[in-house]
């Protein structure tokens, strides 16, 4: 093993302005485990800020990863604008009904101020705590979920939208739409910017070629991510990071013009494809299968990592996660088991 020289702060955000960081970061996506982990219930992290804190505190203290990832759930802005949201004892809660019954309500939006929510206060004010009590040393990624097109589709349903998508009959609409979803995400974004965090992200699940086309989501997700990515990384000024759920094989060109500072990939998706058309702009981060990560043993654990070091070439930009949110009943030994492989084989060794 080869002696640290970063801590997870400095070594996620080398790895994300393409330094080379002394090995590769890892950065579980495991809020709802964390959670699980910690004894409190769902609900009650979701709505106490100390909790929540506490939860994904003593997770990464008992695991040893770089940096936290707060979001527990991608029902959060949603559930601010009004849809319905059922909590659930162990796993995130979900949206079950849309406030947008007809296109036409899309004129009766109002504009929302984000600071006064219960839950959004949560998720900034459990973001402060970690990062007194982690002093620099642990890097915190704060989601800001959702990007546009899935917060679109949350508000007027998927199967509603896809079908105002199809028949292209009110246009003008979903796209006014679009544009108020992202601003809506954008005052997220600034928000975590304010209390401190070192990154965000835009869970974008909805938009990649399993649910639209690829011209559809050149048309009605990635101008819609190009604004965002320039608001955020540049007006705002923090990191900011685009997932898309799914394999993304179709839409890598047209992705990798968004403007995001790192990608979180899906494990079905091609990322030896992916890293060829970012390398050098936009960081990746992934993509261990999470399903393997609940029920694989710690050496397939290891045996994934180090296959997927061979493709990515992981010296920079590039930090050790999962494919996608990982499930409650993820095993500790798993992640472990990323941190040691990471730690065990320092690019030198590969
Ligand atoms: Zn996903």
């Amino acid at each position: 093993m080869m002696k640290e020289t970063m801590n997870g702060f400095e070594r996620t955000d080398a790895a994300l302005k393409w330094k080379i960081p002394d090995r590769v970061p890892v950065i579980p996506q495991n809020s709802d485990m964390a959670i699980c982990l910690s004894g409190y219930g769902m609900y009650e992290c979701l709505h106490d800020p100390k909790k929540l804190a506490n939860a994904l505190l003593q997770a990464q203290e008992q695991m040893d990863y770089d940096g936290i990832m707060l979001g527990p759930d991608a029902a959060i802005l949603s559930e601010a604008l009004g849809c319905e949201v059922v909590y659930r004892e162990n796993n995130p809660p979900v949206v079950v009904s849309h406030i947008l019954e007809n296109l036409s309500d899309v004129d009766k939006l109002q504009p929302i101020d984000l600071s006064k929510n219960k839950r959004i206060q949560t998720w900034l004010e459990a973001s402060k705590i970690i990062l007194e009590k982690t002093k620099g040393k642990v890097f915190l990624i704060c989601r800001a979920d959702q990007g546009a097109f899935s917060l679109a589709t949350l508000l007027r349903g998927s199967q509603q939208l896809m079908l105002d998508l199809v028949m292209g009959e009110d246009k003008e609409r979903v796209l006014t739409l679009l544009k108020y979803c992202n601003e809506v995400h954008i005052q997220f974004a600034a928000m975590i910017k304010s209390v401190g965090a070192h990154a965000t992200t835009c869970g974008d699940a909805y938009c990649g070629p399993g649910l639209i086309s690829p011209d559809m989501y050149k048309e009605y997700a990635l101008p819609f991510q190009q604004i965002a990515s320039k608001r955020i990384t540049q007006e705002i000024g923090i990191p900011y990071s685009i997932h898309i759920c799914g394999t993304t094989d179709l839409i890598h060109e047209s992705w990798a013009q968004s403007g995001a500072t790192f990608f979180e990939i899906d494990h079905c998706t091609n990322i030896k494809s992916l890293r060829e058309v970012t390398y050098g702009k936009i960081a990746l981060f992934g993509n261990l299968n999470t399903s393997s990560l609940c029920l694989s043993e710690p050496a397939e654990v290891q045996q994934a990592c180090r296959e997927l070091f061979d493709i990515v070439n992981p010296s920079t930009g590039f930090i050790l996660s999962s494919g996608c949110s990982m499930a409650g009943n993820t095993k500790i030994e798993n992640i472990l088991a990323m941190v040691e492989v990471s730690k065990k084989y320092p690019y030198s060794k590969i």
